[in-house]
């Protein structure tokens, strides 16, 4: 096994309430569930090991005490997912609430936001789907034509978006609206927080049509907004400043689970290994080979982790390095999943009569089929190695790029 860094006393007394707590408090039944499937929502005893989390303070862990959060440092979070980790249960959490939407809340909202959206998201009042892409704007964000108007004290929304993961489980999006059509691209547009439906329980304006993924579920959808209205003290970030808020997000969708990755990696290689073992391919130069590589790619996710955290330390919020970690981590993915289709040869293709999800798939099938899309959403691979070049290297921009 991996080697247990010393993160000082701190982390150290931390690590040691967390074992006990884990100890005598994980589900059973969650044991070897990944904390990405958790997210879907739709685990027998999620809900039940969400709730007693939420109760033991062990949710949006790193947010202020003041709004419900426990104030961890970045050190002490790494622990805690090196503990979900060891304990074999999923580190469940807020999903977007609590990932990408309240850490953009906490550098850019008022005080007065943060005191209203924040325990929200905690207390699972407010479940978050991300408004952003659209069918003509998704490398090109800015590009996005989503219009809102501002009307009194709200703003009205209409639009299109696409790819909206989660949206017919949530129940607020934070959707990037056009609300100066003359001002150049990456100016003029808002970041609001919208209720997806009305006081009275009505759509405020939402039609979700669900698209068929290839592992067969429908997690995601295309939303037209028609006339979506929200108060303009949902507008995080002032209006017209919605850019710089969305870097905020991103950089917390590429490198916001920098720490966390290797933890869900590093279990999945021991289980090949228990897998190259069944097959009898645990002598095989090529598959040795491959665990090797795998092996060193989630020991060099769990450095690249810390040493982005120290970044995130420093600046308070992940930076454009943010990038190096979406990129290898979903190409590590893809690859690894690729690889153990070839070791099972045919049984890859033959779906198991116990899977889970619309159509039967065991746990490799849905791998290699759901890791198709990890090098596309939250930015592209081509896109992270443009930032890359871009924003860390210091080549020149792209033509056509900035305004
Ligand atoms: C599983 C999944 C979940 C998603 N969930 C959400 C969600 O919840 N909310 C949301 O808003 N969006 C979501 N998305 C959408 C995702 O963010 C977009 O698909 C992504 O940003 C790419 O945009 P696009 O699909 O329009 O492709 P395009 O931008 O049209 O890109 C097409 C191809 O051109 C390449 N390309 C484009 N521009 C450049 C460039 N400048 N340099 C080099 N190559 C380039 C791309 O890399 C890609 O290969 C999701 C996508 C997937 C697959």
């Amino acid at each position: 096994m991996a080697v247990e860094l010393d993160l000082g006393p701190k982390a150290r007394a931390f690590r040691d309430e967390l074992r006990d707590w884990l100890e005598a408090n994980r589900p059973g039944e969650l044991e070897g569930v990944e904390s990405e499937r958790a997210a879907f929502g739709d685990v027998p005893g999620i809900a039940e090991w969400t709730e007693k989390l939420y109760k033991a303070g062990y949710l949006c862990v790193a947010w202020p005490e003041e709004y419900g959060g426990r104030g961890l440092t970045g050190l002490e979070v790494v622990v805690m997912n090196e503990e979900f980790g060891r304990a074999g249960v999923p580190r469940v959490t807020r999903g977007m609430g609590e990932w990408l939407v309240g850490p953009s809340i906490i550098v850019w909202g008022t005080d007065e936001q943060k005191a209203h959206f924040l325990p929200r998201i905690i207390e699972g009042k407010d479940r978050y789907c991300q408004g952003f892409s659209e069918p003509d704007a998704g490398s090109d964000l800015a590009s996005l034509k989503t219009r809102a108007i501002v009307d009194g004290d709200e703003v009205v929304i209409t639009g299109q978006k696409v790819w909206t993961s989660g949206a017919l489980l949530a129940n607020m999006m934070f959707c990037l609206c056009r609300t100066d059509p003359d001002a150049p691209k990456h100016r003029g547009i808002s970041y609001v927080l919208t209720p997806m439906k009305r006081e009275n329980g009505e759509s405020n304006g939402f039609d979700l049509r669900p698209i068929k993924q290839l592992t067969g579920s429908s997690y995601f959808t295309e939303t037209f907004i028609n006339e979506a209205r929200a108060p303009l003290f949902n507008v995080i970030g002032g209006l017209n400043n919605g850019w710089r808020v969305t870097m905020t997000t991103l950089g917390n969708e590429r490198g916001g689970n920098a720490t966390t990755q290797h933890v869900q990696y590093t279990r999945q290689f021991w289980a090949a290994v228990e897998l190259a073992r069944e097959l009898g391919l645990d002598t095989d130069p090529l598959v040795r080979q491959q665990l090797a590589w795998a092996y060193t790619h989630c020991e060099i996710m769990r450095f690249q982790g810390l040493r982005l955290l120290a970044e995130v330390i420093a600046k308070k919020e992940p930076g454009p390095a943010s990038a190096l970690n979406k990129m290898f981590w979903s190409e590590y993915a893809q690859r690894f999943a690729e690889n153990i289709t070839n070791w099972r040869g045919m049984a890859s293709t033959v779906l198991p009569s116990d899977g889970t999800g619309d159509y039967p798939l065991d746990k490799w099938q849905q791998s290699f089929l759901s890791t198709r899309s990890v090098t596309i959403w939250g930015g592209t691979a081509q896109v992270q190695r443009n930032i890359v070049s871009e924003r860390v290297l210091g080549m020149p921009k792209e033509p056509g790029s900035g305004d």
